[in-house]
């Protein structure tokens, strides 16, 4: 399997929210090559907005995990960072979407790729942005920068402070 550039888009809006990005920043680079990382945006929540505020990131990486291998490899982490010892169910902590995957288009019943609601999500479009302005969704054809700037509730994004030191290397190196 060839090296594949991806995209995650990381989210955190309990507990610890800056420590679970970065837990999952470590996680991610057993099997993830990470190459950039945006700044953290504490961002108001979109659907649901009777809960915390999220904060989130993007990532950029390679990988030679097939698709669903990354799924699995990212669901697996949401899982271990998301487990609560005292309660069963308990909310997860951390959310990890694939963005994107090289330029390929995959529509699986338990994969979509690009993640089908990235046009409409600020919080995912502002951190992309910062790190991937020229990148050309394979679907829509256009530039991340073009859809930031068509996209509602921007203000909603805010640009928080970076992730922890030790996150940073990872990225660096
Ligand atoms: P959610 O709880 O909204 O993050 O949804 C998680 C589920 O969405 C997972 O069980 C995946 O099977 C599915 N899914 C479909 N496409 C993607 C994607 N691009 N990235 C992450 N999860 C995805």
């Amino acid at each position: 399997m060839k090296d594949v550039e991806i995209y995650l888009g990381l989210g955190s809006n309990l507990g610890d929210r800056m420590g679970n990005l970065e837990s999952a920043v470590e996680r991610l680079s057993e099997k993830v090559t990470i190459n950039k990382i945006s700044s953290v945006y504490e961002t108001d929540p979109l659907y649901n907005t009777e809960q915390p505020m999220f904060l989130n990131a993007v990532l950029r990486g390679v990988t030679r995990l097939a698709p669903l291998e990354l799924l699995n490899f990212v669901k697996g982490i949401e899982s271990a960072l998301g487990r609560q010892p005292s309660f069963r169910n308990a909310p997860r902590l951390i959310d990890i979407d694939i963005l994107f995957y090289g330029k390929r288009v995959i529509q699986t019943g338990e994969l979509t790729v690009p993640h089908p609601h990235i046009a409409e999500r600020a919080f995912v479009l502002v951190p992309l942005a910062e790190i991937a302005p020229e990148l050309v969704h394979p679907q829509l054809k256009k530039k991340v920068s073009d859809l930031l700037a068509d996209v509602e509730g921007k203000n909603g994004v805010r640009k928080t402070r970076m992730l922890g030191q030790k996150v940073k290397l990872i990225a660096e190196n």
